[in-house]
This record gives structure tokens, sequence and C-alpha cells, in this order.
């Protein structure tokens, strides 16, 4: 429910309504729906064009994450925009080898789904609205939280610029990378530098994408071409291409007609001609780990918590199944009559979640190292890996699976 004013004490606060926090908010408010309690949503920016969660971007989301919103009764209004993902087709440029992962073969529907992040905004925030447990709060900024032996208590400044002090059960950050909240309380994160930025842009080709991905490794970078719905009869997809920090800035700068003749010599002709381009963005990417994710009163969750490299499409399905067992941790807790803010409960959300979120790191992380080296070795030993792939239907299988997020042993063990 959109709200105007906050109440003075919510059982969880949840700052930032960006993709995880949105989600999470969801989440929780399904888990907990047959109890009284409340949770408030503080978002500071109001339109969802400028919201760095929901911008020009695409995200591919995983069959797991689908099958999270389809719980919630999200995934009807999601879906009219999102477009299946039938085939993944992985190769290396300038090498023999490739590697295709096919629906049929792995025994679902699809392997994931391309969403814009516009439409994704567009049906969190509803559904933020919709939800009578959850207060919606936009704009307002988060400016202080300081702890206290009840959990938190969390300044925050509104629409009229007027302050507020909020106490909390729990407040759970999820206010993306650049969390100011965090570093304010003393938490590092681990930085590794790729010196790589992704350039994110639609584009149109003469060909029909028949729902296949294209994830294509150059010697710049990786080089994704998801499958996006028709517009106006045109075929389109979501190119992001990572390139070198020093190369992004040139092309970014480049024509249109000069950007897709490099983008079409460097992904060849399985989409037959690039036509058309949208809008340009540029992300530097990195890989950034916080050195703690709970401490009593507080949880972190999405881009805060970890934040990796956009290559096999990871970091929101990663940050959408730690919400959903934090969820579960925390209606447990409720049936057994703990704090939310237990440091115990806490911990327990981050065992069940741990070896996934170190899983799904190592594998973005490793991905993106020997994809991107051009040492003699490496070459020979990722031309033998996408063989592998390929050929050996069981390791075929668990790639598949790792891709489409279907990987949490551990779940619910909370
Ligand atoms: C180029 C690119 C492509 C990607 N593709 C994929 C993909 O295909 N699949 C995938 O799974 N992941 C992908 N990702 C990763 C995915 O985009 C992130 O995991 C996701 O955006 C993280 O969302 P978040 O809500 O944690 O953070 P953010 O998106 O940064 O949202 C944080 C929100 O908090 C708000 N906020 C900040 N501070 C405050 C405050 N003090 N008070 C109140 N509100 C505040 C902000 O306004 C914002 O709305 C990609 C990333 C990039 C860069």
């Amino acid at each position: 429910m959109r709200v105007e004013t906050a109440q003075a004490h919510y059982d969880v606060v949840i700052v930032g309504g960006g993709l995880v926090g949105a989600s999470f908010a969801c989440m929780l408010a399904d888990q907990l729906a047959a109890t009284p309690v409340k949770i408030l949503v503080t978002e500071a920016i109001e339109s969802l064009q400028a919201s760095s969660s929901f911008d020009a971007r695409t995200t591919a989301l995983s069959y797991g994450s689908q099958q999270l919103y389809a719980r919630l009764g999200l995934w009807e209004a999601l879906a009219a925009y999102a477009t299946p993902i039938h085939k993944i087709h992985v190769s290396d440029r300038g090498h023999f080898g490739a590697a295709r992962i096919d629906q049929a073969e792995v025994g679902v529907e699809a392997l994931g789904y391309v969403a814009e992040n516009q439409h994704l905004g567009v049906v969190l925030t509803q559904a933020l609205q919709d939800v009578e447990a959850i207060d919606y709060l936009c704009p307002a900024k988060i400016t202080q939280m300081l702890p206290t032996p009840e959990g938190m208590q969390v300044q925050l400044q509104g629409r009229t610029g007027a302050a507020q002090s909020i106490s909390a059960g729990l407040v759970v950050l999820a206010d993306g990378g650049k969390s100011s909240l965090s570093a304010s309380a003393g938490i590092r994160q681990q930085v590794t530098e790729y010196e790589q930025s992704a350039i994110i842009a639609n584009v149109a080709f003469s060909d029909e994408h028949r729902n296949i991905a294209y994830e294509r490794f150059t010697d710049s970078g990786p080089l994704a071409v998801l499958p996006l719905r028709e517009l106006q009869g045109e075929s389109r997809g979501a190119l992001i291409w990572t390139v070198s920090q020093d190369d992004a800035k040139a092309m970014m700068e480049l024509q249109d007609a000069q950007f897709l003749e490099a983008l079409q010599a460097r992904f060849g002709h399985r989409l037959g001609m690039f036509t058309k381009i949208g809008a340009r963005a540029c992300y530097p990417l990195r890989l950034t780990v916080a050195n703690e994710q709970v401490r009593p009163g507080l949880v972190l969750l999405g881009n805060v918590a970890h934040s990796l490299h956009p290559v096999a499409g990871q970091g929101l399905n990663l940050a959408l199944r730690d919400a959903d067992v934090l969820a579960h941790t925390l209606l447990r807790a409720y049936t057994q009559g703990q704090q939310f803010g237990q440091m115990s409960v806490l911990q327990n959300y981050l065992a069940a979640q741990s070896d996934d979120q170190l899983l799904t790191t190592r594998f973005s992380h490793y991905t993106t190292r020997l994809f991107s080296n051009k040492h003699p070795a490496l070459v020979w030993a990722r031309k033998f890996g996408l063989f592998s792939i390929d050929l050996v239907p069981l390791f075929k299988r668990s790639f598949a699976r790792q891709a489409m997020g279907l990987v949490t042993p551990k779940k619910h063990s909370a």
C-alpha cells in the first residue's frame, strides 16, 4: 500500500525498493500473510525511469526465478513482457567449439526468460502498492541507522525533506552496490576490479532469434545477445557487450552505424544483419562481496551483499534465492517466537545460503577470467571445456542447472 507517512514502528524495514528490495518485500509478505507483521519499504528515487534498478537494462531471469515469481502470483503480469529462452548457444570467437543447451534436453518449458528492467519495475512497484502488509514510502531516503537492543532505529527523509525516526525489529539493507549506509556502519567490501565495462543496448536484426540466447566469448570479453519480444515486426535482442574500460569510452562515442559494424564483426551473422540500435549505456564491472552480511537487527541483500559480473546473468537470480531463503527463515523464526533481528536467526539464513553464494560467485568469476584470457593453455582449456559441455550430458546438465538457478541443495534447511 502506498503511504505518505510512515508509522513509528515496523517489524521489518526494507531500505531500497529496487529489484531485490521490492521482490523480497513481496516474498516476505507472502510468507507472513497469516500474521499481523508490518513491513515498510522505502525507496529514495520516485521515477521508475531514473531508479538504478529499473533502468534500460534487461535481465535474464533463470527458470528458478520464474518459479519464485509464479509462486507470488506475479508471473502472469511479468510473462506478458518476458521472452522465453529455449536454447543457449555458447561459443568462443576464433576457436572451434560451441556448447548448446536445449530446453528439451533439460526437460523444462524454458531455460530462462528475458525481461526488460523497466517492465519488472512496473510490475514489482504495483505489487508493493497492492499488498496490505506492505507500506511503500517513495520518495523516502534512509539517512542513518543505529542499532538498539530491540533492533534498529532508522532516520528517514521523505518527500517534504522532513526527517522522521522509525524503530524496526529488522532492517533489510537492499540499497544497491553504492550503499553509503553499509559503509557508514563500517561494513567493508572485498573488491575485485575486472577493468571491464558492459555496454548494453537493445538491437534489431534481420533474422528471427528463435528464442536462442547467444553468449559469445571474444578476446576483449563476453558478448551476449538475448532474445526480446518483436516490436513493430522487428526481431530484437538485448546486447550486453563486455569490453575493456579503455575501449568502452571510445565505443560509447561511436556513431550508431559504426557501432553496429563493430558488433557485426565481433558477433558474426547468426542473427543475420544488425539493423538498428537503441540508446547505449555503460556499466563499469567489478566483483564486490561484503565482508559481513548480518549483524544483530541487520541483513544485507542484493548488490550491497554481493555484486557479480553479468557474464552468466547470475546477480539478480542469486539475490532472489537469498531473498526466498531469508523470507522462509523469518517465517520459521516467527512461528518459533524468535525475534527477526536475533543474530542466531540471521546466521541460520546465512548458513543456508552461503554454499549457493560461494558457488555462484565463483562460477561467474572464473567464467569471466577463463574466457577473457588469451594464454594459449587457457585457449585450449576452454576449447576442451566447451566440447565437454556439449558432449558430456551430465556436465551439461549441471552447467544448465547453475545457469537456470536450480542450485540450492541446502535451501530451506534453516
Ligand atoms: C549490465 C548488467 C546486466 C545484468 N544482467 C543480469 C541478468 O541478466 N541476470 C541477473 O540475474 N542479474 C543481472 N545483473 C545484476 C542485477 O542487475 C543486479 O543484481 C540487481 O540490479 C541488484 O538489484 P538491487 O536491488 O540489489 O540494487 P539496485 O538495483 O542498485 O537497487 C537499489 C535501490 O535502493 C535505492 N536506495 C539506495 N539508497 C537508498 C536509501 N538510503 N534509502 C532508500 N532507498 C535507497 C535505490 O534508489 C535503488 O532503487 C546485471 C547487472 C548489470 C550491471
